[in-house]
């Protein structure tokens, strides 16, 4: 394919090649020729070519594209910026299929599959909602596959929008747990003034907060496809940051868009999280007020301090009122504290679960269940 193929070393992209699992934001303003409305397909076969690379590479891509309602619009002849909510809503369910096919098409050719996946910002706002969104990104993951993940634009309603996808892909950093989250825009990074403005403004290559002064500095984007200029990046850098992910801002404008910032020394902004995912995390599961406890069995808690995940089949008794995705104690033989953890269980769902072995959930229940009753990855131990 192309001689400009992204090559992974230490020196040249030190944040990709650290990183196990990698966000990709896609603006529309790269993806979609303004005049056109339709898709810029050089960059596209660019883009992914370098995709395959970081698979090649084993690494864990989730790509966030925008793209959809830029697409629908040629379809539906609209010229307007400003689209009215109808319009918006049937030009991205017309645009949506157009997207995740061009993806489709060309990753097939790498051996990769796809998967759609359309999100609201309710989704991940809701435990129960979030829990799920969060397993099947991962099993999606696992899989090797890729998915594409862009807002359910055709149900989103103004309370329930993101209304950009720099917010969004902030959100699926967080909810899959990823090291790096890459916005791919139509501009080079977080500059002192706004750069239309101020030709000379100085560029900022490493942020280590998002500060107040920023977010007012931070002007509305002015290219036509684009929803959320650099304010929804800020604000999708603090999400980022606060989880423990770092963000970076390069321009995606030239065909081989990573390989121009990561080591063709384009220039490009990081903004780095204090702390690492994992910790963050941790402290998270223990800052929820519990409301049950699991009390385990030798073997259980042999396993769980082994970093296995907790199974049905260790618990001897369970307590409190909890649902799926609720923070629950759990409690050894001698009843102490050993640690805390989020249910993928309810209470009255346990109750019928307790002491059986995996292949024993399905008939319990009345339908397959999860393997897990909490999740390695939802487990702190004290
Ligand atoms: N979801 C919108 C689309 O695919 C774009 C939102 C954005 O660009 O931030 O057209």
């Amino acid at each position: 394919m192309g001689s400009n193929r992204l090559i992974l070393d230490n020196k040249n992209c030190p944040q990709i090649l650290k990183a196990n699992t990698i966000v990709i934001k896609v603006g529309s303003s790269i993806l979609v020729d303004p005049i056109k409305n339709t898709i810029k397909q050089d960059w596209l076969n660019s883009f992914l070519d370098e995709i395959a690379v970081l698979k090649k590479n084993n690494k864990k891509i989730i790509i966030v594209s925008s793209g959809s309602i830029a697409l629908g619009k040629s379809v539906l002849k609209l010229t307007s910026k400003k689209l009215k909510l109808d319009e918006s809503q049937a030009s991205a369910a017309i645009g949506q299929i157009k997207l995740a096919q061009s993806y489709d098409l060309i990753l097939k050719k790498y051996n990769i599959n796809t998967a759609q996946v359309l999100l609201t910002s309710d989704d991940s706002q809701n435990r129960r909602r979030y829990l799920n969104i969060r397993s099947t990104l991962k099993s999606l993951l696992n899989m090797g596959i890729i998915p594409i993940v862009n807002e359910n634009d055709t149900v989103a309603t103004e309370e329930i929008k993101f209304g950009d996808n720099d917010r969004l892909a902030a959100q699926v950093a967080l909810i899959t747990e990823a090291n790096l989250l890459i916005l791919l825009s139509d501009i080079d990074g977080l500059y002192e003034k706004d750069p239309n403005l101020n030709p000379n403004t100085k560029h900022l290559p490493v942020i280590n907060e998002v500060t107040k002064k920023m977010l007012e500095m931070a002007s509305q984007s002015t290219s036509i496809n684009s929803k959320g200029g650099m304010i929804t990046k800020l604000e999708a850098a603090k999400i980022a940051m606060n989880g423990g992910c770092e963000m970076i801002i390069a321009n995606g404008l030239k065909n081989f868009p990573l390989s121009n910032f990561s080591y063709k020394k384009e220039k490009f902004t990081r903004f780095i999280p204090k702390d690492d995912i994992k910790t963050l995390r941790k402290q998270w599961i223990l800052s929820i007020k519990t409301k049950g406890k699991l009390f385990l069995d030798k073997g259980a808690i042999e396993a769980i301090n082994n970093h296995k995940s907790l199974l049905p089949a260790g618990v001897i008794k369970a307590i409190g009122k909890f649902e799926r995705g609720d923070a629950v104690e759990i409690i050894s033989e001698n009843n102490e504290k050993v640690g805390q953890g989020l249910s993928g269980y309810s209470y009255s769902e346990v109750e019928k679960i307790k002491g059986c072995k995996s292949n024993e959930i399905e008939e319990k229940l009345g339908h397959p269940g999860r393997v897990a009753l909490i999740h390695i990855d939802d487990l702190v131990l004290s």
